[in-house]
This record gives C-alpha cells, sequence and structure tokens, in this order.
C-alpha cells in the first residue's frame, strides 16, 4: 500500500521480487521510530480487522477512534487513513502514529500493511495471481532512514515474507484488485453513492457488514448456501472474502452472486 506523502524522497528505482537490498531496523538505530511520525497510512481492510481484535474495539469504534476518511486518488473510493495525533510535549509540530511508544511499535504484530513493507512502497496495489498489472515496489528512502547503513541483505521477497505481509496482500488481493480495476473506469462512469457506502461497509466495517447480512433483508435477496453463512457467521476473512465478492458483482456483475427470484420480480416493479 501506500505511504504517499514524501514522495520527493522516493528513489526512481523499479524492484522486483528478486531485486537485493541492505537495511536492518532495530531499537539501536538513532532514528528509531522516526518512521512513525507525519506520515500517511492507507488502511487495508485486513489491518482493520488485525488492529481493532488486538485493540478490543469493534470496527465502528476503531474507525472513529483512529482513522480518517479520505477519497482515494483517480477512483473515487471512499478509504481511511490512520489518523496521526500531536504528541504530548513535542514542539517542532509534527503529528505522530497513536501506536508509537517510546520502546516501539504499540501494535507490532498487528500493524498495518504499509508499515510492514517499509522502507519499501509498492508500485502496484494488485496482488491478484493473473493480474495484468506487473507487481513492482520501490524504495521510501527517507533521509532520516538509517536503515539502509546497517549490514543485512535481503531480497525484495524475502523481505515481504519476514515481516509477513505476503499473507497481508493475499487476503487483501480482491479488494486491492477491486480498486486497480476502479481506477480504470472511464471518468464518465460514477459509482452511485450507495454502492460507495457498500464498498466502505464491507472494507472497514466488517462489523457493521454482518449485522447488514444477517439482520437486513439481504437474504431474502441473495441466495447464500448453508455452508458459506456457517462460514461467515463466525470467521471475519471469510466474511471479508464474501463482502468483496458481492462488490465485485456490484461493480461489475461478475461472480456467483445470485439474486432470489422474489427478489428479481420486486425490482422489475412486479407484484409477487
Ligand atoms: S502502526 Fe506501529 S509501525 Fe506503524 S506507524 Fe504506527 S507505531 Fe509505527
Ligand atoms: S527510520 Fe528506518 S531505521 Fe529508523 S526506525 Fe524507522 S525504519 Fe527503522
Amino acid at each position: 500500500m501506500e505511504k504517499t506523502e514524501k514522495m520527493a524522497n522516493i528513489e526512481p528505482v523499479r524492484l522486483n521480487a528478486d531485486s537485493e537490498f541492505q537495511f536492518k531496523c532495530h531499537k539501536g538505530v538513532k532514528c528509531f521510530n522516526q518512521c512513525c511520525r507525519d506520515i500517511n497510512i492507507i488502511l487495508t481492510p485486513y489491518d482493520i480487522i488485525r488492529l481493532k481484535a488486538r485493540l478490543g474495539l469493534s470496527s465502528e469504534e476503531f474507525l472513529t477512534l483512529y482513522t480518517e476518511p479520505q477519497i482515494l486518488a483517480k477512483t473515487d473510493l471512499p478509504v481511511v487513513m490512520l489518523k496521526l495525533f500531536d504528541e504530548e510535549g513535542a514542539d517542532d509540530g509534527r503529528k505522530a502514529c497513536p501506536f508509537v511508544r517510546e520502546d516501539g511499535c504499540l501494535v507490532y504484530v498487528d500493524r498495518p500493511t504499509t508499515c510492514r513493507y517499509y522502507p519499501l512502497g509498492v508500485g502496484s496495489l494488485s496482488h491478484k495471481e493473473g493480474s495484468d498489472e506487473d507487481e513492482f515496489y520501490f524504495f521510501v528512502h527517507e533521509p532520516h532512514c538509517l536503515g539502509f547503513e546497517e549490514e543485512k541483505d535481503w531480497t525484495v521477497s524475502q523481505w515481504r515474507r519476514d515481516q509477513g505481509v505476503d499473507v497481508h496482500d493475499e487476503i487483501n488481493a480482491e479488494w486491492t484488485d477491486l480498486v486497480v480495476r476502479k481506477r480504470s473506469f472511464p471518468p464518465n462512469m460514477q459509482l452511485t453513492e450507495q454502492t460507495k457506502k457498500m464498498f466502505f461497509l464491507v472494507s472497514y466495517n466488517i462489523d457493521k457488514f454482518r449485522e447488514f447480512v444477517f439482520e437486513s433483508s439481504f437474504l431474502n435477496r441473495y441466495s447464500v448456501d448453508a455452508e458459506t453463512l456457517e462460514k461467515i457467521k463466525s470467521d471475519e476473512i471469510e466474511l471479508l472474502k464474501f463482502g468483496l465478492n458481492w462488490l465485485k458483482w456490484l461493480l461489475f456483475k461478475e461472480g456467483d452472486f445470485e439474486l432470489k427470484m422474489v427478489a428479481v420480480a420486486t425490482a422489475k416493479g412486479e407484484n409477487t
């Protein structure tokens, strides 16, 4: 995902999975924690699922406390960014991530995708197998980051595995694919406000999406088999995958979603 604020610092080197670099980050570096200030981190659906679980919050509570809405450039899609806060005692006006502490990241085990990639950025959002977009990476080489002076060798794919970002990308793959495909829509093809709302609900507010599936007329309108229902009731990753399939159907009319006959008739304005 994107760490967008310091584009001027991005080295124009296109990296692939086998590209090599030297880097190490540890508590002994002079710049420890500097990268957790003045940042723009767009959160992914899986980031929110992990962070809210770590903090014992509902998705709604997490969104309210720790995020700011934004419209993603070139897609017109609503996304959320990690909200930064003024630091106690800091007089340089810089804002910091709410989870940074003197001894490191409070949510390190469940840190967001962007934090895992750092000092790399992702040039293509698409991690879906068979995607038309080539995956590529670049260095987010910020002047304060001294990790490049440390002696530890990596390839990009080793780094992704080591940081657990491959798992994040795999779970987010259908979501990033939707974003990439929406970006290629001609500008005159606008989504309705309702569709954007549904995109936001599935992407970021998984607890409310569960309520929407099980407590609204959703299951009267769509045919969902019993096995899927059982899975999505208790497993948030499965619920996210289900929601993303539904979004694909809403946005592109693709996939195996089926309206029940009664809903089709109602949509056509027939008496049932
Ligand atoms: S989540 Fe953790 S690693 Fe990411 S910016 Fe905040 S403190 Fe730093
Ligand atoms: S600035 Fe670079 S080396 Fe310093 S703490 Fe952040 S990632 Fe590590």
